[in-house]
C-alpha cells in the first residue's frame, strides 16, 4: 500500500512538472487529465424505462425551425408537442425514427423532429414521444444582432468536461459551436449514450450545432467499413437545408452571422463534393444580410503546438482551401484537435494579412487524453496567444461590425477570462472589399 502512495506520488510530481511546460500565463499550474464519467451510465441504466426520452439535443433546422433529437431503449413515437408555455402543448409535430449497429452494439431509437416556424429570440416548451412525458424547454436564437456563440472543441466527458459545461451554462449563449471530438466513445458505443446523457441538460435547451473529428470515424477495416456510423446517425446536422449531399459539412445563418461547418476527414480536394459545396455556399453569402462570416473545421490550418504538426487534414485542407476562404473574406476559422488554445492574427499564406481570417485552435474542452501542452519555439509572429490548458471560447457579436471573443480558462474549477480582442467584420472594411471574391 505504502509502496502503491510512493508510486502514485512520483507520478502526480511527474505530471505536475510536465503539465506546468510551455507558454501563457507561466503563473498558472496546468492540471493533469481527469478520468471519464461513468455516473452517466449508471443513471442510463438505473432510470430507463425504456420508452422515456433520452439523450434529448436540439439544433438549428433552416432559417426558424429547430431539430429535435433524442433515444429511446424501446420503440416510442416520433412526435414532440410544443407551444410557449409551460403545460400548454398547442402544436405537434412528427418526424423519423432511426437506428444502427456498431459490431455487437444495437443502438436505441434515435428520433428526429423538426418543429416551426417559430419566433425567433423566443422560449418553447417541448416533450418528445409522448404529451406526459419530461417537459424541456429551448430559447430560439435572436432574428437580430447581439448574439452570443459558445465555443468549445475535444469535448469527452470526463471531471474537466464537467466544469467547462458548468460555466458554459452561466454564460447566457445562443448558440453552441462544437469544432469535433465529441464523445470519445472511441468505438465503445455505450459510450455515446453517456455522452448524450451528459450534455442533454445544455443541449435540449440551446441549439448545438457540430462538426465531427477524428474520433468521430470510428471504422474498422473489416468488422465495421462505415465511417462515422454513430455520429451521422445520432447527430444530425441542417445538411439538406444547405443544399449538401453530406452531414459531415453544412453551413446555417442565424441573425447575420453566416457560419460554415467543413469536415476534416472526408474528400476536400479541388473538384470533391466538399470543395465544391463549399465554393457555391461561399458565393451564396450576401454580406449586407450576414456581415459575419465564420467556418469550423475540427484540424487547425494554423497550429505552433507540437501536437498534430504535419497531418494531411491540416496541411492539405488548408493547401486546398485557403484561398477560397481567404477569398471570401472570412473573418474567423475555429479549428479543435489539438489539445489547447491559440489565438493567430489575421493571416493568409503564413503571413500577417489584414484582410485574413483570424484562426483559433479552441480544443480544450476537457477530454480523457489531457493537454497537448508542448509548443514550438519560439513563438512565430503570426500566433499571438496560445496556452495549454481547458477552458472554452465565447463569441459575443455585438452589431453588423463589432464582435468580442473571449477565452475562458477553466482556473482549477472556476471559470476565468483569459484572452480577450475585439474583431472587427471584414465587411465592414473597405479596404477589404476590392479583393472579395
Ligand atoms: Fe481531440
Ligand atoms: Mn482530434
Amino acid at each position: 500500500m505504502l509502496i502503491m502512495k510512493g508510486f502514485l506520488a512520483v507520478l502526480s510530481f511527474a505530471a505536475a512538472v510536465y503539465y506546468s511546460g510551455g507558454f501563457g500565463s507561466a503563473a498558472y499550474k496546468r492540471p493533469p487529465p481527469r478520468e471519464t464519467l461513468f455516473r452517466p451510465l449508471l443513471d442510463a441504466l438505473e432510470d430507463d424505462d425504456g420508452t422515456s426520452p433520452q439523450q434529448v439535443h436540439i439544433s438549428l433546422s433552416g432559417e426558424n425551425n429547430m431539430r429535435i433529437s433524442w433515444i429511446t431503449s424501446d420503440s416510442s413515437p416520433d412526435v414532440v408537442y410544443y407551444g410557449t408555455s409551460p403545460g400548454a402543448n398547442t402544436r405537434s409535430a412528427n418526424g423519423t425514427i432511426d437506428r444502427y449497429d456498431y459490431l455487437t452494439y444495437v443502438s436505441g431509437e434515435i428520433h428526429n423532429v423538426i418543429i416551426g416556424p417559430l419566433t425567433p429570440d423566443t422560449v418553447y416548451y417541448y416533450r418528445c414521444g409522448w404529451i406526459s412525458s419530461t417537459e424541456f424547454n429551448f430559447k430560439t436564437p435572436p432574428s437580430q444582432f447581439p448574439i452570443k456563440f459558445a465555443i468549445i472543441g475535444d469535448l469527452g466527458q470526463t471531471g474537466w468536461t464537467n466544469s467547462t459545461l458548468q460555466h458554459i451554462s452561466k454564460s447566457n449563449y445562443d448558440i453552441l459551436v462544437l469544432p469535433g471530438d465529441l464523445s470519445y466513445a472511441d468505438f465503445i458505443q455505450r459510450l455515446w449514450d453517456t455522452f448524450g446523457r451528459l450534455v442533454q441538460p445544455l443541449a435540449s435547451n440551446r441549439p448545438w450545432m457540430v462538426t465531427q473529428g477524428n474520433h468521430e470515424i470510428e471504422e474498422i477495416p473489416i468488422l465495421h467499413s462505415e465511417s462515422f456510423t454513430s455520429y451521422n446517425a445520432r447527430w444530425v446536422m441542417p445538411y439538406k437545408e444547405s443544399n449538401s449531399s453530406s452531414n459531415l459539412y453544412y453551413s446555417f445563418e442565424v441573425a447575420g452571422v453566416h457560419v460554415v461547418m467543413l469536415g476534416s476527414y472526408t474528400d476536400f480536394e479541388p473538384g470533391s463534393d466538399q470543395y465544391r459545396w463549399v465554393q457555391a455556399d461561399l458565393n451564396m453569402v450576401d454580406r449586407r444580410k450576414t456581415p459575419w462570416l465564420i467556418v469550423v473545421v475540427h484540424a487547425p490550418w494554423y497550429n505552433s503546438n507540437e501536437a498534430h504538426q504535419g497531418e494531411s487534414e491540416s496541411v492539405d485542407m488548408k493547401k486546398a482551401l485557403e484561398d477560397l476562404i481567404y477569398g471570401a473574406r472570412v473573418d474567423a476559422v475555429f479549428a479543435g484537435h489539438v489539445h489547447a488554445y491559440e489565438r493567430f492574427v489575421r493571416v493568409y499564406k503564413d503571413k500577417a494579412d489584414a484582410c485574413g481570417p483570424v484562426y483559433i485552435t479552441i480544443g480544450d474542452g476537457g477530454n480523457r487524453e489531457g493537454l497537448a501542452s508542448k509548443y514550438m519555439d519560439p513563438q512565430p509572429k503570426i500566433s499571438a496567444f496560445r496556452e495549454a490548458s481547458f477552458g472554452h471560447g465565447q463569441f459575443e457579436i455585438f452589431n453588423a461590425t463589432h464582435g468580442l471573443w473571449t477565452w475562458h480558462r477553466n482556473d482549477d474549477d472556476i471559470s476565468v477570462a483569459s484572452d480577450q480582442i475585439w474583431l472587427k467584420s471584414l465587411a465592414s472594411i473597405s479596404a477589404c472589399h476590392d479583393i472579395t471574391a
